[in-house]
């Protein structure tokens, strides 16, 4: 990049030193440059002004008179990192970016989000929470899906996740980001200061650990006890073989993947962990008490899904939605 010396006959020159202009944001019939740091912008005023009343706000005032200039433009002064900031003209300038069904960085979608909720870039901001929403699903079968495994980028962190969707108001993803964050141990989820993790709030994380054990607590009391302990159908076989259902210890760890941690739904089944427990007994039980324990599994499933939003304060997973939408009724939320 070249610099720009700042011109000694312009009374107002932007900076002491040199301005940069920025590589892809330097349009030389821009009217408009806007300074980050001390790199340049040279954008239109018109292409801004028509996403963001912000910015059409700052041009009213800043073409008042007495303002900086250069080369003929107005400038202004932002405290956004230039890094962001050229992500954002990136937005607004070409089409369809960033793109969608690609992966892009957890942190970057972060600060992209903030600034379009400190810039009222509504439609950015809609396409931010939809690409979030891919990766924070709020439906069982979005977990495992194809588009989510297209664009889970390399910094996932479900913490992060459960940060972004509180500060910028998006309650769509919390439940989810909460579930995958709940995976992690204690001490992971209190002291995990990877660089993607630094930015999560302590409140954050003592909330991921509320979440964890609400939601273990309900899935073994209410889920799992009457579901494997009390469900006489698994403990005993009515066939004539010389199947006597499940034994106890069969039982304890059935429950065991979905009490002892939050992963259980995405963990194998009941019956391959058996098979890999036990390998000579996989004639442990007959085919029908195996299909009756399958369709109890599934029971657990769904049900641990439905208490997902509930263990972190909502209702339900209709609650999640209705909240969302009046987010977005709102406009932008109060960051
Ligand atoms: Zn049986």
């Amino acid at each position: 990049m070249d610099a720009i010396p700042s011109t000694r006959s312009d009374d107002n020159a932007p900076v002491g030193g040199a301005l940069v202009p920025d590589k892809d944001f330097w349009l030389t019939d821009g009217n408009v440059v806007l300074i980050c740091e001390s790199v340049g912008y040279r954008v239109h005023q018109s292409i801004l002004s028509r996403h963001s009343n912000v910015f059409k706000d700052m041009f009213a005032v800043g073409t008042a008179e007495g303002e900086e200039t250069f080369e003929g433009c107005v400038t202004l002064r932002l405290h956004d990192s230039p890094e962001d900031f050229a992500f954002l003209l990136k937005a607004l300038y070409d089409l369809r970016y960033p793109p969608y069904g690609t992966k892009i960085s957890l942190s970057r979608l972060r600060r992209l989000l903030l600034l379009a909720n400190k810039y009222l870039l509504e439609e950015l901001r809609s396409q931010i929470i939809e690409h979030l929403r891919v990766l924070f699903p709020s439906k069982r079968s979005g977990l495992t899906s194809m588009p989510r495994a297209l664009v889970n980028p390399d910094d996932f962190s479900p913490l992060l996740g459960i940060q972004i969707g509180q500060e910028s108001n998006v309650p769509a993803i919390i439940p989810s980001a909460f579930l995958c964050a709940a995976t992690y141990g204690v001490s992971e989820i209190l002291g995990s200061n990877t660089r993607e993790d630094q930015d999560v709030s302590f409140q954050a994380r003592q909330a991921c650990l509320k979440f964890k054990e609400t939601l273990l607590e309900i899935a073994d009391k209410e889920i799992c006890e009457p579901l494997i302990w009390k469900n006489g159908e698994l403990l005993y076989c009515d066939d004539t073989e010389p199947c006597e259902g499940f034994p106890p210890q069969a039982l304890h760890d059935f429950g065991a993947i979905y009490t002892r941690n939050t992963n259980g739904i995405f963990y194998i089944k009941f019956r391959e962990l058996i098979r890999q427990k036990y390998a000579e007994k996989d004639a442990l039980v007959c085919e029908r008490c195996w299909a009756r324990a399958e369709v109890v599994e599934e029971k657990i499933r769904d049900q641990i899904w439905e208490a997902v939003p509930v263990s972190c304060g909502f209702k339900d997973w209709a609650a999640v939605e209705e909240a969302q939408t009046r987010t977005n009724e709102d406009g932008m939320s109060e960051s």
